[in-house]
């Protein structure tokens, strides 16, 4: 059963059925779902969730979904301790968490089952989605696991290598001519003509509960506790807040101890309308044009922007933000140092952490997760500067002149 209550509005705290709806009618400000935590907290345990499923729906519990879900494999990423990388950046608990390894390579499997599921229990026939890429995948992936339509929106920039694993689960693919947020806003449009389950938009508060599953995870692989710093790449911002929440969450139910964690945000320095605002000290965005080959996170009029900036301060985190240079050195330093393979959102996080050590504001003793939420393979010529191979003719004797042994 779900403990899901209602749709609370996060400025003024109106609450709404549960139904396909983003925005308070009062002030347009986001909603988010509620639960019942009292209840909650009665019917979980830790033993209960350590037997459940070996993917995100082990949380199903906290999840706020009645039907059966639309599941291909998600979650339950590894959480690899990264002695080598630490050593390299002088920390003596650093863990990454490797979310490429979900079924479409990205976190964004998360958001997208728990709204697609959604959007089927509310007897949704398409759904849709505006996208940089790999929500779009996913969105493909579920409608195609689920036998609905999907109408999925990129825009006109994005990497060739995404859109193949778009299209492979044959949605109908659109690119737009124009930025992301411009592919947001004719979504939005769309959202208003067609009765389409928007996945971000009109579906965005269920799918925003699929992230906190991303902190479930690590709290209860770390056994059962929050670490002392996160570190989480940011386009709208809306999933670093979910993270925070979950954990927040944990603690209300008294699966872990109060939290203590210091939330830290890392944007592209092309594309840091969130990293400039807090560096202002405001909780005011003001939207940019992005320009970077993070394009994962590249959204110039983040719109959880507020609401992350709220979690840096409320969590006493920080925020900032690497040059393209630093995060393709973030994407190889990675690899080399822990054998994982990011793509260019995972090298801003690697730089960002990088910096926040540097400048001293995680501590060496600090148990820090950093999150790598996309693989590298979907956007690998941003790196293939590294390939360079021996050559060698098909026997020893060439094998040992080329190679000088
Ligand atoms: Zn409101």
């Amino acid at each position: 059963m779900s403990y899901a209550k209602a749709l609370c509005c996060r400025k003024c705290g109106r609450e709404y059925p549960i139904q396909p709806l983003t925005l308070c009618n009062f002030c347009l400000s986001p909603l988010e779902v509620s639960y019942d935590y009292k209840a909650m907290a009665r019917g979980l345990s830790r033993e209960k969730l350590e037997k459940g499923l070996l993917s995100m729906w082990r949380y199903r519990d906290m999840l706020p979904v009645e039907s059966e879900e639309v599941d291909i494999g998600t979650g339950f990423t590894p959480l690899v301790k990264a002695d080598n990388l630490g050593r390299e950046l002088g920390l003596d608990q650093l863990y990454i968490k490797n979310d490429c390894l979900n079924p479409t390579y990205s976190f964004k499997d998360r958001p997208v089952s728990v709204a697609v599921t959604k959007a089927r229990e509310f007897g949704f026939d398409t759904i849709a989605c505006a996208s940089t890429g790999n929500l779009a995948a996913s969105v493909a992936a579920h409608a195609a696991k689920a036998n609905i339509k999907a109408y999925v929106f990129v825009p006109s920039n994005v990497e060739p290598g995404k859109l193949v694993g778009i299209a492979i689960y044959k949605p109908i693919l659109i690119k737009v001519e124009g930025s992301y947020d411009d592919v947001n806003r004719l979504c939005a449009k769309l959202g208003q003509r067609y009765n389409w389950g928007f996945i971000n938009i009109n579906f965005r508060p269920y799918y925003a509960e699929g992230s906190k599953t991303l902190g479930y995870e690590v709290a209860e692989q770390l056994g059962w506790r929050a670490p002392d710093c996160v570190v989480y790449p940011a386009g709208s911002g809306l999933s670093f807040t979910r993270v925070w929440k979950s954990l927040d969450e944990l603690s209300m139910l008294g699966l872990i101890k109060p939290v203590n964690t210091h939330m830290y945000l890392t944007q592209a320095a092309g594309s840091s309308p969130i990293v400039n605002a807090f560096q202002a000290g405001t909780l005011h965005v003001h939207p940019v044009e992005p320009d970077t080959i993070a394009k994962s996170i590249a959204i110039g009029n983040p719109a959880d922007g507020y609401f992350a900036l709220k979690v840096i301060r409320e969590s006493g985190g920080s925020a900032c933000a690497v040059t393209d240079e630093e995060a393709i050195s973030g994407i190889k330093l990675l690899a080399q140092a822990e054998g994982i393979f990011a793509e260019a959102t995972g090298g801003v996080v690697i730089a960002g952490l990088k910096k926040l050590v540097s400048s001293g504001k995680i501590k060496r003793n600090e148990l820090t997760v950093a999150f790598i939420t996309g693989a590298g393979p979907k956007t690998q010529e941003i790196v293939s500067d590294i390939v360079q191979p021996f050559t060698v003719q098909p026997n020893l004797e060439s094998f040992e002149e080329v190679l000088g042994v």
